[in-house]
């Protein structure tokens, strides 16, 4: 934000990383996995939202809208949720966590990111997430981090310069007890931006979502989890400047094939009467082409 991006502008970039079970069989999955597509709807208020979500849900896992708001939501890991995990009081679909996407696109009806974070706060209080998470927020001005983790929640208010998380938390970092993954795509992103800090643009960003040093696996931005472990199922990046559309770019696949391919990612600047989300990105297609399945094991 500010001063870390090259003309003043926000950049947000996530990646939407999911786990595999198999279970997940039917029309809405696809090799144990949930099939991502771009969702194109005007909200409540009347603004277009495009996000990325699992096919045949109504949560996004990130998202923008017309007004400039972009947003996501990630797992935190912590002690207390992998005691829940082992013990069973927790099941795939809490991992999976519609909840905070839902949350997301709630959030994505309003029209700054103070408003957006504001309604998240409200819900959180009510009733908190199945699983820790974050949820974050960002407009051309300003942006927000929920940090959330069942009877705790914390906010971090961004003006200027980087802001980076993983699968952890920062203010509640005292509940996560380390994950090395986490860890690693942590570092590995910060090192990635504060070395372009001052002159920091979307594509930067791009770069970051398919980055694979110390990987490509666990360890690596572009997760590349074995079996059903966490893998990347796509990515957003969206520049956001006072004045102006968002400029978006959604990868459907795994970032490391979506991105360099001329049909893996979706470009555009949103406005209510911008053309709608091409088929191939709205019904799966795009994601089966550019989603690489699981590594065979090392021999
Ligand atoms: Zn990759």
């Amino acid at each position: 934000m500010g001063a870390a991006t090259r003309d003043g502008s926000t950049i947000f970039g996530k990646n939407s990383d999911k786990e595999g079970d198999a279970t997940l069989v039917g029309p809405q999955y696809a090799m144990h996995r949930e099939i991502h597509v771009v969702t194109d709807f005007v909200d409540a208020s009347g603004m277009r939202v495009l996000g990325l979500a699992a096919a045949g849900k109504l949560g996004l896992k990130i998202g923008v809208n017309s007004a400039g708001v972009a947003g996501g939501t990630n797992y935190g890991h912590t002690a207390e949720a992998a005691r829940r995990l082992r013990i069973g009081a927790t099941d795939l679909h809490d991992q999976l966590a519609q909840d905070r996407a839902m949350r997301l696109r709630r959030g994505l009806e309003h029209a700054d990111a103070r408003g957006a974070v504001r309604d998240v706060l409200d819900s959180v209080i009510d009733t908190p997430s199945a699983t820790p998470g974050n949820l974050e927020f960002a407009d051309a001005s300003q942006a927000f981090v929920v940090e959330s983790a069942y009877t705790e929640s914390a906010l971090v208010t961004v003006h200027e310069g980087i802001a980076v998380r993983a699968n952890r938390f920062e203010v509640l970092a005292a509940l996560s007890g380390g994950h090395p993954s986490s860890d690693a795509r942590y570092a590995r992103i910060e090192e990635h931006l504060r070395a372009r800090e001052g002159d920091l643009t979307a594509d930067d960003l791009q770069l970051v979502s398919r980055d694979h040093a110390n990987g490509p696996g666990d360890l690596s931005v572009c997760i590349h989890g074995y079996g059903h472990r966490t893998r990347a199922m796509g990515a957003m990046t969206v520049r956001l400047a006072s004045g102006e559309a968002p400029e978006f770019a959604f990868a459907a696949g795994t970032p490391c094939v979506a991105c360099p391919s001329a049909d893996g990612v979706m470009r555009g600047r949103l406005t209510i009467d911008a053309p709608p989300v091409p088929e191939a990105f709205a019904n799966g297609a795009a994601w089966r082409q550019h989603y690489l399945p699981a590594d065979p094991p090392a021999v």
